[in-house]
């Protein structure tokens, strides 16, 4: 029986970029504190979860009700990865739904006799989920909030949304300052992201985030996936901001399970990947992927395709059908790519396109892997960092703006290729963006050299050996501490 170990219930918001991170910290949380974990989402992650988890863990999965069809979404539209973009702030709203029976199922947890896993101590939520803060509470439970961004970028987010810079802005001017948050320096306009743009102060999307944080400054903590070290500014703003603990036990890391990472089945397996990435000559090879949400328009892909063979460098490209497909469309690589692009890079073994999803970060481990075109999202971000591979920017939505500024303004390991997700890419400019960071540039040594740097200072905030704690095990120790405290 488990009945004296820490029990607690994680609920992430239903997309990979999400569900990964808890997955992780899940994993952690399990391995380093011995606490036990009911993780809690809807039937379908459940079910693709429960396929993706090693037969060793012990970590308890948990259906809470939704029906997407209910609240004006596809049929099982359970997950982001299944959505269009524009039905992504739809299934952030329709998550409100879940609020009575998320309470109906801790009300159980809480009163279950004779339960394997004792009383939960704690709920750790969403940032997207403030409104289990109230309930965590109601229960004699403590909260903590997992924001699966950095401390920089979710600082700027959060600072963004409440003072939406873009409608004080005078008509001549291009850049902004966020006023509670100074040291992130000046910001261009196309830095906001494009829903945040959109909003005139009163609209659905001001409205739903003000109320969410309005609850979740009422959590206990914040748990970030991030280095201290790394990301002083942004940890700094939320503890003066929040007044709270914050808690950056970052890098949380998930390997794959098979092909199975997280529920989500990869076409290429890990084993395949590294026998090719095997016969690649050392930091010669550009891995490229926009995410599990994030795509490309047909002319953006077309750009894409004829920077890399005018490169001449080798590559990995996790393709998704472009903007004008529907979203499961199968691979039309005639419409899609440049005449003949498929064959040729087969011929010349140049480049390994893999439909929908890749083993990333087993891509990213690989000693052949050069650098990383990335949309900068916060996980892709970390996966890059910790195996010290330098980024090529192409920041599309949310806080991937100010990831981006982040690593190029403050981590010196990033280089922005293009803005937004509609920008218009010139293959010519991307060709020189590759040279510039994988070839011997001054540009790209310097840059290599400090994501080394970085990979050293993420390895040692991890480090838990011979009495030495780094910085990210004593938050976790801290964090547990907390729990205790009850
Ligand atoms: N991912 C993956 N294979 C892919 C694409 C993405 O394993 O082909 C994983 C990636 O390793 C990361 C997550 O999906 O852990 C994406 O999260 P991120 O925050 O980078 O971006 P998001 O998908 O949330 O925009």
């Amino acid at each position: 029986m488990a009945q004296n170990k820490e029990h607690i219930v994680m609920f992430p918001f239903m997309a990979q970029g999400h569900i990964i991170p808890f997955l992780a910290l899940a994993q952690l949380l399990e391995q380093k504190k011995g606490c036990t974990i009911t993780l809690i989402n809807t039937p379908l992650n459940i079910k693709k979860l429960s396929s993706s988890l090693s037969p060793s863990s012990s970590i308890r999965l948990l259906e809470i009700p939704f029906k997407s069809s209910d609240h004006g979404l596809p049929p099982d539209a359970e997950n982001t990865n299944a959505l269009t973009r524009h039905l992504f702030f739809k299934l952030v709203q329709a998550t409100l739904s879940l609020k009575p029976s998320f309470k109906h199922l801790m009300h159980n947890l809480v009163h279950e006799r004779n339960g394997q896993h004792g009383r939960p101590a704690c709920i750790i939520s969403d940032i997207f989920f403030g409104w289990t803060t109230e309930i965590a509470h109601e229960l004699g439970m403590r909260h903590a909030v997992f924001s699966t961004a950095g401390g920089f970028g979710t600082a700027c987010y959060y600072s963004a949304c409440l003072h939406l810079p873009h409608l004080k802005a005078k008509s001549d001017e291009t850049e902004f300052t966020l006023p509670d948050f100074p040291e992130a320096n000046k910001f261009h306009f196309s830095q906001l992201p494009e829903s945040l743009r959109a909003s005139n102060g009163t609209d659905l999307f001001a409205l739903h985030w003000k109320k969410i944080f309005t609850e979740t400054v009422k959590t206990d903590g914040f748990i970030i996936n991030a280095v201290e070290e790394l990301d002083r500014i942004g940890t700094m703003y939320l503890r003066k901001t929040f007044n709270m603990p914050v808690w950056a036990i970052g890098p949380l890391l998930l390997s794959s399970n098979g092909t199975n990472r997280a529920g989500r089945e990869a076409k290429l397996t890990p084993e395949a990947c590294k026998n090719w990435l095997d016969a690649k000559t050392p930091n010669s090879v550009l891995y490229i992927s926009f995410g599990s949400q994030n795509i490309l328009s047909k002319s953006q892909m077309m750009q894409l395709a004829m920077a890399l063979e005018a490169s001449g460098k080798n590559f990995i490209w996790v393709v998704r059908p472009p903007l004008e497909y529907d979203i499961d469309s199968e691979f039309k690589e005639d419409e899609w790519l440049p005449k003949g692009f498929v064959q040729r890079i087969k011929t010349q073994n140049k480049g390994l396109i893999v439909e929908n999803w890749a083993p990333q970060v087993e891509i990213l481990s690989h000693k052949a892997t050069s650098a990383f075109l990335s949309h900068c999202g916060w996980n892709s971000v970390v996966e890059s960092l910790i195996h010290g591979v330098p980024l090529i920017g192409w920041p599309m939505a949310s806080e991937q703006f100010f990831n981006a500024k982040y690593l190029v303004e403050q981590v010196g390991v990033c280089v922005e290729v293009a803005r937004g997700r509609s920008c218009e890419v010139r293959h010519e400019d991307i060709v020189a963006t590759m040279d510039l960071v994988m070839n011997a540039t001054e540009k790209g040594n310097q840059m290599r050299r400090k994501a080394c740097e970085v990979k050293e200072i993420i390895k040692d905030a991890m480090k838990d050996e011979d009495g030495y704690k780094g910085s990210s095990i004593k938050a976790l120790e801290d964090f547990s501490y907390c729990l205790m405290e009850l």
